[in-house]
């Protein structure tokens, strides 16, 4: 009941930002006066209004952050970014329950780790906060030609159109925007319709700084008008995405136009890959929330869950077994560990690939069906799911479902699974359970994917650079990798003769 007070608090007490965007450091109406619900997922009832941003106010916010990236900001030393960011790191640290609370109730993070969720984005603000200062070219000795001072600069690549989808919003923001500004970046965002109460309110704490105004501009909208309009715009100079690997080809179109920079962070369908001398009893949780953690709404979710043939059955049962125990529930509930889906389109998309895997033969071990029951009836709720005997053609093996659904696969040997978790388009993430530490090394070589955890999964840290091969992304986030995606790289050349 607390929790529920505190909800209804959060969200009357955020409304300026709500409805409008945030353009050259003032809330402004879309132009087209047009607004979209907000949708609560555990209930189906509006929250929140917000203002539907079009090709007109994307221009607006272009126009503003290319004045602020000319103007003053311009003159922002490395140790008054750093400041900047250090000081939004304290405030998303003091504000961490109204953030957490708006992705509670904005797309159904389970209040339990709501809060929590937000030392991410804090911890990569003081990350990158140290990296303002530290941020320079080399003098290179010429190789080949007459000895000159030749040397390089490394330059803020411009403005910045950052595109974000809805499953983790308030940390997919600051991922953007803090390598983003500590490279001197201005920067227009797109949060996604589903998930923009939490990016809005880190827009209100942004403008509690002295950054001048246009630094940060915040375009809420469709995908496809205010989205397509950032993605296609001449005045951007580099777009950040994170989102489907479908829509990342449309962005890589649209910036055909200016050949603008793009860094695209996409979809997987990553394999997480138990061996028979695996330790179980450390494998079973881990492998379960690595593909139900966050109602299964990961990129890098670890849906392909490949066990070797003496611990399958075990395995499967045990998976089965953790998966059921898991309570589901709205996500405004403290006992809740499994909120809902995002929205009915999601629990639609989910659902239809449930039906996809038992038509084609895969064993549903428990799940497979909307929970309907008591104060659950008018939300999107799916139990976790587990299909056992999966096979590798099957849809439910192949594609992102982007829901609490895991496909079980048994194999035999080394280079079965290589050969098989390396067959398919993605290329995110890709777990591996055993004691051998030689197979560990050799998986960790072969397998195509831009993270690989051994004997633990998902895990995340500020440091370590985050990103996919194939069709799972271009670039990095995270790290001191994901600053060379902000910046230009200028070679001076010095006849002192
Ligand atoms: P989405 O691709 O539908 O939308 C992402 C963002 O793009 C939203 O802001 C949306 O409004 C916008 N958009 C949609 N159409 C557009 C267009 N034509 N031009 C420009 N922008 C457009 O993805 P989603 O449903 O919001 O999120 C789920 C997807 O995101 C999954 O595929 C998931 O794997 C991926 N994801 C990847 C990562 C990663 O780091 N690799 C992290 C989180 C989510």
């Amino acid at each position: 009941m607390a929790t529920t007070t505190t909800v209804v608090d959060v969200l009357a007490s955020h409304g300026s930002g709500r409805r409008q965007l945030l353009i050259a450091g003032a809330w402004a109406d879309a132009t087209s006066g047009e607004t979209l619900p907000s949708i609560d997922p555990s209930t189906g009832q509006e929250i929140a209004q917000i203002a539907a941003g079009d090709a007109e106010d994307v221009d607006r916010a272009v126009a503003a952050a290319r004045a602020a990236l000319e103007g003053p900001w311009r003159t922002f030393t490395p140790v008054q970014r750093q400041n900047l960011l250090l000081r939004l790191a304290d405030l998303v640290e003091t504000h961490a329950a109204e953030l957490g609370l708006l992705d509670v109730v904005d797309m159904g993070i389970p209040v339990s780790i709501g809060a929590s969720r937000m030392r991410t984005p804090v911890e990569v603000l003081r990350y990158y906060a140290g990296w303002t200062t530290k941020i320079h070219g080399e003098t290179l000795p010429n190789s080949a030609t007459s000895p000159m001072l030749s040397y390089t600069v490394k330059e803020p690549i411009g403005v910045v159109g950052a595109i974000i989808p809805w499953n983790s919003p308030a940390s997919s923001s600051v991922w953007k925007l803090a390598p983003a500004l500590a490279t001197g970046c201005t920067v227009v965002l797109k949060p996604s319709e589903e998930g923009s109460l939490s990016p809005l309110y880190l827009g209100e704490l942004i403008q509690q700084l002295d950054v001048p105004p246009g630094v940060v501009n915040i375009v809420t909208g469709r995908g496809a008008t205010a989205g397509a309009a950032l993605a296609a715009h001449p005045g951007v100079d580099k777009i950040a995405f994170t989102g489907s690997t479908e829509t990342g080809r449309r962005i890589v179109e649209a910036a055909t136009g200016n050949l603008k920079r793009v860094s695209l962070e996409l979809g997987g369908k990553s394999p997480n890959i138990v061996f028979a001398d695996a330790d179980l009893e450390a494998a079973v949780p881990v492998v379960a929330m690595g593909v139900f953690g966050n109602t299964g709404q990961m990129c890098v979710a670890g849906t392909r869950v490949f066990v070797e043939r003496p611990v399958y059955e075990e395995f499967v049962e045990r998976q089965a077994d953790y998966a059921r125990n898991l309570r589901v529930g709205r996500s405004v509930d403290p006992q809740t560990q499994l909120g809902p889906l995002v929205s009915s389109r999601q629990l639609d998309r989910v659902l239809g690939y449930v039906g996809a895997g038992a038509r084609e033969g895969a064993r549903l071990v428990t799940g497979g069906e909307r929970l309907t029951d008591g104060e659950l009836q008018h939300g999107y709720f799916v139990p976790p799911t587990v299909f056992a005997d999966v096979e590798d053609h099957m849809a439910v093996a192949r594609e992102e479902i982007f829901g609490p659904v895991a496909s079980i696969l048994p194999f035999d040997g080394v280079d079965e699974v290589v050969r098989r978790a390396n067959d398919t388009d993605y290329g995110l993430g890709a777990g591996v359970w055993t004691r051998d530490v030689g197979k560990a090394h050799r998986l960790a070589g072969e397998l195509r994917s831009g993270n690989v955890w051994v004997n633990t999964f998902l895990n995340l840290d500020p440091a370590v650079p985050f990103g996919g091969y194939k069709q799972s992304g271009w670039g990095r986030e995270l790290g001191r990798d994901s600053l060379e995606e902000y910046v230009n790289v200028k070679a001076v050349w010095i006849n002192a003769t």
